[in-house]
């Protein structure tokens, strides 16, 4: 862990799919290079007078089915490879839930945890003064990612307005609602999980009301899909984690009690009436769907063959490995890879964006309406690829949208 190179995982991800598809090398040399990549170095005040220097990154992989989109990074390791791949997989992503846009990143290598608020409004600033040549709400349009959060979005909004003058709140997205954020977003992560996992069990002919959930993290995409897949599917949730430890309740938890309980004691563990368990040991317990929904690469060779679900719901970005990913096919678990089971947050980003632009907003139930139609379409569509190929949810998911960003590059022709 942490020493493949993400950048190229994700080209050979398009080589692979590329292969199948029969793409020429012309092509793959297209897709596997980013249009555009922007590196800054900028200088920042800090609260003790002296001045920092931090490098950013703003990373365009692909405009050829609209605008780029994706989120900012704050995090010690953020790399330019990083930010490629990462712009990359919001490229399919968006395909594959059919999203009128391209892939972007953007990333900036600071420890935010040891930063002031004051630090973080700084740099967020200067940040975004360095990257504002090459964004803007019909170009380029950031949004959240780890450790951004909705204040760090209004400065972007903020910044970007100042510069032209007025306000231009379609600029980015994952706003606060106040300054033009969408009813929705908070959840919506995990709304697109929950829809994916009701489509899911639709075709396994397998009864919501008596299915299992286990779920890793307990961040917003972990404590929020434990929370809808027990209220709206009624399913049960028999184990929860997070970053110290999980716990294990076979008689069902309830979400809202269990977040009470991390909210006064710091961690779901020693939650009670439920046993401690590890993280390790929750991905391997015996349940209908596990979710796993904190970090990368926890499904490996290592654990693929221990794994007892039925379904596994990636919301998490990138938590199985290559390798896993062909155990589980092979054991008959459904995976439902990232780019299309967490895509519900950035298709409600898409949301926002498009009532900024028109200025009108829309109401909670037409945001759940509308997500809804957006990701049991994706699935229906990538189920039936899955099915027609002989092959898993993943590799048809990238089929689609591999073949559609292609279809949308010949169509336009390459310039001049
Ligand atoms: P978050 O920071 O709110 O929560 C992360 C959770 O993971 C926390 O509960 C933390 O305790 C837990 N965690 C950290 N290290 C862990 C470990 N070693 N073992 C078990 N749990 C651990 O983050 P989030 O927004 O919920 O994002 C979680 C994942 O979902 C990330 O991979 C993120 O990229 C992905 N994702 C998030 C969104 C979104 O809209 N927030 C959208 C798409 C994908």
């Amino acid at each position: 862990m942490g020493k493949t190179n993400p950048y190229q995982v994700a080209i050979e991800q398009v080589q692979k799919v590329g292969e199948i598809l029969g793409l020429e090398q012309d092509i793959i040399d297209v897709l596997t290079k980013p249009k555009r990549e922007l590196t800054v170095n900028f200088p920042v005040k800090m609260d003790d007078g002296h001045v920092k220097v931090f490098t950013g990154y703003r990373v365009q992989h692909n405009f050829a089915r609209g605008p780029c989109k994706g989120g900012i990074r704050y995090h010690p390791d953020v790399s330019l490879d990083e930010v490629r791949a990462l712009s990359m997989w919001m490229t399919w992503k968006c395909a594959t839930v059919g999203l009128p846009y391209g892939g972007a990143k953007g990333g900036v290598a600071c420890n935010p945890k040891e930063m002031s608020k004051g630090e973080l409004e700084r740099m967020t600033r200067r940040y975004i003064t360095e990257i504002m040549p090459i964004i803007g709400p019909h170009v380029d349009i950031p949004a959240p990612d780890m450790y951004t959060d909705a204040q760090v979005m209004a400065w972007i909004m903020d910044t970007y307005s100042m510069h032209v003058g007025y306000s231009v709140p379609g600029i980015v997205t994952g706003k606060p609602i106040s300054v033009g954020g969408s009813e929705g977003r908070e959840e919506a992560t995990s709304r697109g999980i929950t829809y994916c996992v009701r489509e899911a069990l639709t075709v396994r002919n397998i009864d919501r009301k008596s299915s299992t959930a286990a779920v890793q993290g307990f961040g917003n995409v972990g404590w929020n899909t434990a929370r809808l897949l027990k209220d709206e599917l009624g399913m049960k949730v028999i184990a929860v984690s997070d970053s110290s430890g999980g716990i294990h309740a076979p008689a069902g938890l309830d979400p809202i009690n269990v977040y009470e309980h991390k909210r006064r004691t710091g961690s779901v563990v020693n939650f009670p009436g439920a046993q401690n368990i590890t993280n390790e040991e929750l991905l391997e317990i015996d349940c209908t769907v596990l979710v796993p929904a904190a970090m990368e690469e926890v499904i490996t060779a290592d654990n693929a063959d221990r794994i007892r679900a039925r379904i596994v719901a990636e919301g998490a970005n990138g938590p199985t490995s290559v390798q896993a990913d062909k155990i589980l096919y092979d054991k008959g678990i459904m995976l439902l890879p990232d780019i299309l089971c967490n895509a519900g947050g950035v298709t409600v980003s898409y949301f926002e964006w498009v009532q900024d632009l028109q200025f009108l907003f829309w109401s909670l139930a037409e945001i759940k309406n509308r997500l809804d139609r957006v990701m049991t379409y994706a699935f229906a569509r990538v189920y039936a690829t899955a099915r027609a190929k002989r092959t898993d949810m993943r590799t048809a998911a990238y089929l689609l949208a591999v073949d559609d960003v292609v279809k949308a590059i010949r169509l336009r022709g390459i310039y001049p």
